[in-house]
């Protein structure tokens, strides 16, 4: 049996490192707030202790306000954990020993790691940890959870308090006369009731008078009766308290816990090292990055940096895979004999998974960059600055965040993006950024837009990525305002954001993000990937051409033999090449890409990209792959060993223009099958899974044909 502990704190304090200094399992550490929805467990075993140890979501305060906190206190409450682990961050002690101060009322037992002891001896800030303890009649150790220094000292502390175990009564801080007066009438009257033992009365009575949701619902389906006595004695107070403060009843509690919190650092728990120069360099760096006119231009200079960064440098392993590829197909070709197998293999594994995994290196160093920006803090700048456009789209200012993961700079994904939308406590704007996050340019469109910059706007890489990711945002900006105009009209409400001290990344925390990321990529290209590109091939290749016609093709080969030796070849090689291509177009898949180009050819869409597209409703990359394989059973002309990006460049039906039309239709088209699978468990109902595979294929199809149609009118020029 092992005993279960519970790291809780301030969202960034720096749980999920302590976290993982603790049980040894890796994970992904953000530098935004919000990041960590869901619960995550390991052990402990050292020393002879053995603990679980439950990694909580961030929270501010034990009011259940957002799904976060709410999530949170649901796990103290219901599980009691032997001890709360209650992580703060050093150098912000004072807010931080607000939520403290809110589990001792509740009478758990609480052990103080005092994290980024580091960060804040940085700042000239000095912190009696000894007293501090002294103080709050509990543990205190100081803590540098990234190094791992103080986290064994931390868990003998812990251990000790679960060893001695007597239980704490809940601290009682004095809140004002007219409130300490109501809280112990309201107290009096629950302990007559005894409506719920898992909450001392005291606290019950306090989150009452905060207005805490949940509280309210719990007693008014326990006893309606006795809610209805503590919202009089609620309402009274809120009367007297407005007639007499004009305050309400939740700012002077907060007032009081604050007041509490400031006498008690005052008595020597910290001191200050003045020293000006250097005091707060995160604040002088924000003076400039986050300045009003100079913060968007370094915005863009560092994005385009990133793109510049990624195709300058990656340039190199590309040629290389692809050759590794082209050589593997060469080989096949060569081993096995002409038949389904050979086929499947060369252009349904090769091509098709094969031209998906050579996008690795870009994928890699794009995520190796953005690693960078996060774990630096520069990404919550981002947000930061982000946020009043959003407002005035009908969005919060915490949708940064989901559009930032979702691939907002490029390469993320929805499916953790929709799930980041949960710290968004407004419903409206959580709906809204659950509907418009799939614009972002996800990982699995990148290769798509790789693919098509390579070979149609090679000279502008960087440039044409930059427009494409200003592309999404304005559209997934507009279409949030229409959504919140109409279909989820309603109120916004207010945010504060808030911003992390930039922090010097470790090597070894970038190589691990860059590594996660990356890892996850080729595993999903060798699955699932890979399966959908082989039912894609068998769709592409069945049903094969009828016997007359095969017979036909035999016959015009016969008839060459009468002609001129060198022209023979030529021939030759020019019907087989029709003969593919026919019976690419007889295939299943041909045949619904045939049906398609009714419609599709507005945006200049060949039957070839409409099969490539219905793949890509599975996994974004498909199209890739998918492209890969027609154009492989499909091969103009055999001789040619070039990349999928060379074939589509000298393909007489394909432009710039066509290119643009497509990338644009992949910007917007509906989510991939998980992520709708995911919207719709997040927004609570399948109707809204439906209704954005419906809305955003109607947007990318007009914005398609909008592209292509003005494109190829030569209004551009070129
Ligand atoms: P959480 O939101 O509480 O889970 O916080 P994280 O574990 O994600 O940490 C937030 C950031 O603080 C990360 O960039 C960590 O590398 C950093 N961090 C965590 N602990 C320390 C520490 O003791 N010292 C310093 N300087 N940074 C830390
Ligand atoms: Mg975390």
């Amino acid at each position: 049996m092992s005993t279960t502990i519970a790291l809780a704190g301030n969202p960034n304090s720096g749980k999920t490192t302590l976290f993982n200094a603790l049980t040894g399992a890796r994970q992904h550490v953000g530098n935004y707030p919000g990041v960590t929805v869901e619960r995550k467990e390991g052990f402990y075993v050292e020393n002879g202790l053995r603990f679980k140890v439950i990694d909580l979501p961030g929270m501010y305060s034990l009011t259940a306000y957002s799904l976060e906190e709410v999530v949170a206190r649901n796990f103290l409450v219901q599980e009691k954990p032997a001890v709360i682990v209650n992580i703060l961050d050093a150098s912000n002690l004072e807010r931080n020993l607000y939520l403290t101060v809110q589990f001792m009322e509740l009478g758990i037992p609480v052990c103080i790691a005092l994290n980024m002891i580091d960060a804040a001896q940085k700042r000239g800030i000095q912190i009696d940890a000894d007293k501090l303890a002294g103080l709050m009649g509990v543990p205190v150790v100081a803590t540098v959870a990234r190094s791992g220094q103080g986290t064994a000292e931390l868990m003998q502390a812990t251990g000790r308090m679960i060893e001695t175990g007597e239980p704490k009564a809940p601290l009682v801080i004095s809140y004002g006369e007219d409130i300490d007066e109501a809280l112990a009438e309201m107290e009096q009257e629950i302990s007559a009731l005894a409506v719920d033992s898992e909450f001392p009365a005291r606290w019950l009575a306090l989150k009452f008078l905060e207005n805490d949701e949940q509280i309210l619902e719990m007693c008014k389906t326990a006893d309606p009766a006795l809610s209805v006595k503590l919202e009089k004695i609620k309402e009274r107070l809120a009367r007297h308290i407005a007639g007499t403060m004009d305050t309400c009843t939740e700012a002077v509690i907060a007032d009081h816990r604050y007041g509490y919190i400031k006498a008690l650092v005052r008595q020597g728990v910290v001191s200050h090292h003045q020293d000006q120069d250097r005091l707060f360099i995160s604040d002088r760096i924000d003076r400039v990055v986050t300045n009003r006119f100079a913060g968007p231009l370094i915005m863009i200079a560092v994005i385009m940096g990133l793109y510049h960064f990624t195709f300058t440098y990656s340039g190199l392993p590309v040629a290389w895979l692809e050759g590794l590829f082209g050589w593997l197909g060469g080989l096949t070709e060569a081993a096995l004999p002409d038949g389904l197998l050979k086929s499947l293999i060369v252009s349904g594994v090769i091509d098709g998974a094969g031209g998906v995994l050579g996008f690795t290196p870009i994928i890699m160093f794009m995520f190796f960059g953005i690693a960078i920006l996060e774990d630096s803090g520069y990404l919550a700048r981002v947000a930061f600055m982000l946020d009043r456009v959003f407002r005035s789209f009908g969005l919060h200012g915490s949708s940064v965040m989901p559009f930032i993961i979702s691939g907002g700079i490029a390469g993320g994904c929805v499916v953790p993006g929709v799930m980041a939308t949960r710290t968004i406590k407004s419903p409206r704007e959580r709906l809204a950024t659950l509907l418009t996050a799939p614009f972002m340019n996800c990982g699995a469109k990148l290769p798509v837009f790789a693919l098509l910059v390579g070979a149609f706007f090679a000279e502008n890489e960087a440039r044409v990525m930059l427009l494409i990711t200003l592309i999404a945002w304005s559209g997934a900006l507009l279409s949030a305002k229409l959504l919140r105009s109409t279909v989820i009209r309603g109120e916004s409400t207010p945010f504060v954001m808030e911003l992390p001290p930039y922090r010097l990344p470790t090597f070894r925390g970038l190589l691990i993000h860059t590594w996660e990321r990356t890892w996850q990529y080729v595993k999903k290209a060798g699955t699932i990937i890979l399966a959908i590109s082989i039912v894609l091939w068998a769709l592409m290749t069945f049903p094969g051409l009828p016997d007359s016609q095969l017979e036909a093709f035999e016959q015009q080969r016969e008839s060459l033999h009468a002609a001129a030796v060198d022209a023979v070849e030529a021939e030759l090689l020019l019907i087989d090449a029709k003969e593919a291509e026919a019976a690419l177009r007889h295939s299943i898949a041909g045949r619904i890409g045939t049906a398609m180009e009714r419609v599709s050819y507005l945006a200049g869409f060949d039957w070839r990209t409409n099969i490539a597209l219905v793949g890509g409703f599975a996994a974004k990359e498909v199209v890739v792959s998918t492209l890969g394989t027609a154009y492989s059973l499909g091969e103009v002309d055999p001789e040619q060993t070039g990349s999928l990006s060379a074939t589509l460049a000298s393909d007489p039906n394909w432009n710039p223009v066509v290119a643009f039309a497509l990338i644009v239709f992949t910007i917007f088209y509906a989510p991939c099958f998980v992520a709708v699978v995911c919207i719709a468990r997040e927004a609570g109902s399948w109707k809204w899974g439906a209704f954005s595979i419906i809305f955003n294929t109607v947007i990318a199809f007009g914005l398609a044909v909008l592209v292509y149609q003005l494109g190829s009118s030569g209004i551009f020029g070129a």
